[in-house]
């Protein structure tokens, strides 16, 4: 076991944005931590068998459990109220 310590950093709305200009960023950076590059369906645990699926809030389908999913799926992210109903902000993804 290693002993490294997480530091938490705080940044500016100003750098959050900057670093996450767009939805399409954000949903990245989450696919990359959350599921390291392979999707992992949220409802079965299944990495086997999943394909795109032609929509935008739930982009894959597991062929398996037949369900749509994103990286968001089963998380804090999924609340009707973490979309801003006024536009786009990071901060309501992350
Ligand atoms: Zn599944």
């Amino acid at each position: 076991m290693t002993n490294k310590k997480r530091i938490a950093v705080t940044i500016s709305m100003t750098e959050l944005f900057r670093l996450f200009p767009d939805e399409d960023t954000c949903y990245g950076w989450l696919e990359r931590v959350r599921w390291n590059g392979r999707p992992v369906c949220p409802h079965c645990g299944g990495a086997e068998n999943q394909g795109p699926a032609p929509s935008k809030t739930h982009p894959y389908w597991h062929r398996d459990c037949r369900k749509h999913f994103a990286v968001t799926t089963k998380t804090a992210g999924t609340r009707p109220s973490a979309r801003s109903e006024t536009g786009y902000t990071p901060s309501t993804l992350l």
